[in-house]
């Protein structure tokens, strides 16, 4: 009997690696600059008050010029997509996009970040269409921590029934995101552990970044991965766990009694960017290979002079294979460096 090998869902004939060996194998997308919170840390309301200038109309790509990127970019390697933002789920439509995206062959994981805020009510439509998960931001779990965190005095309520839902349609594990700042929500660790701790959940702490410049990023601030660890440890104990897969940002650790796994992201105090092998799409159609960089490249242009998917797809290997961003491991050796992209058009 003859026996063939499988074939890849997509052929990567144009499968490049970045000036540091790393392949392209994952793509976040932002849908949109624009967010219901105002999180301090993100998008402070001094800076993001009525007289911000959000992106609109012809500035925002398609679903039509953001399937062609998403094309090139998987049969350039990419294997998971990550919708996000601003608040992706303020983005009308959606859904068709999800629906768009997960038929592209090749794409073996479609999920979607979202403050989880106005969730509940879309989580059974997303996952028709096609996402398999969420992640859901949430700081907090009492009312008057979660109003400073999210900037806007969002309650908690309607961001729980979000994970809730997401859990009922099939969009779990949900991961739970939870920036931790120094004097402003680091007293709440132990409390969101105890809370998802059990659920099936896995909850991802985040050492608070210099992403941008508006947020006024101070070190004082930051709660090392390794204190957070500690606060867990002494409440739930905890274990080391290895990486799920090669890349993965999140050192992983699990509950000693069988409660579920937690995650933190030590962007600051111990950097990733040897595995890093994300890109990032910002809403107008700019490309950046780095959450710290200050500069992206245009694909918008391309795409409405009329470039093809041949085209499309050799630009992007361009940009990929000149690619040598590791800001992470120079963070304390640099000068302070301004014009950095914001995280809301980024989307984290
Ligand atoms: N609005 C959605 C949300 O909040 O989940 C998606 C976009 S948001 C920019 C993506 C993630 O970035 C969130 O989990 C958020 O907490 C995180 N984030 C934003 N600013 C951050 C910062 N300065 N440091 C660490 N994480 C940050
Ligand atoms: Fe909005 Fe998410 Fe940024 Fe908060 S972190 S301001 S929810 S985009
Ligand atoms: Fe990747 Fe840039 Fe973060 Fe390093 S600093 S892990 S290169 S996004």
């Amino acid at each position: 009997m003859k026996v063939t090998a499988p074939q890849p869902l997509v052929p990567l004939r144009h499968a490049a690696n970045d000036r540091r060996g790393r392949p392209l194998r994952d793509l976040r997308i932002s849908v949109t600059d624009r967010c219901n919170f105002r999180c301090p840390y993100c998008m402070p309301a001094e800076a993001f008050g009525p007289g911000h200038r959000f992106l609109g109309g012809e500035e925002l790509l398609s679903f039509d010029e953001i399937e062609a990127i998403a094309r090139a970019a998987v049969a350039l390697g990419v294997e998971k997509i990550r919708l996000t933002g601003g608040e992706p789920l303020l983005r009308p439509g959606i859904e068709e996009l999800v629906e768009r995206i997960a038929g592209i062959p090749g794409v073996r994981d479609l999920a979607l970040t979202t403050n989880g805020s106005r969730l509940a009510p879309r989580a059974a439509a997303l996952a028709r269409a096609g996402l398999r998960r969420v992640t859901v931001s949430l700081d907090a779990l009492d009312d008057e921590t979660f109003a400073r965190m999210s900037g806007v005095g969002a309650r908690v309520a309607p961001v729980l029934e979000g994970i809730a839902a997401a859990r009922a349609a099939g969009l779990g594990p949900v991961k739970v995101n939870m920036v931790v700042r120094r004097g402003v929500n680091d007293h709440a660790i132990e409390a969101m552990a105890r809370h998802f701790h059990g659920t099936g959940d896995v909850l991802r702490f985040i050492e608070y970044m210099d992403v941008g410049s508006c947020n006024r990023w101070n070190r004082d601030e930051v709660v090392s991965g390794e204190a957070i660890v500690r606060k867990v440890h002494a409440v739930l104990p905890l274990e080391p766990l290895d990486p799920a897969a090669p890349g993965e940002v999140a050192r992983r650790y699990r509950y000693r009694d069988g409660g579920g796994e937690i995650g933190v992201i030590t962007s600051v105090t111990r950097p990733f960017c040897g595995g890093c092998v994300r890109a990032r799409l910002a809403a107008d159609g700019t490309l950046y290979t780095c959450l710290f960089a200050t500069d992206g490249h245009d694909l918008r242009r391309p795409l409405r002079e009329g470039a093809g998917a041949e085209a499309l797809l050799e630009r992007l290997r361009t940009i990929w294979s000149g690619r040598d961003d590791r800001y992470s491991e120079l963070r304390e050796l640099l000068p302070v460096v301004s014009g950095k992209v914001e995280m809301s058009r980024v989307g984290g």
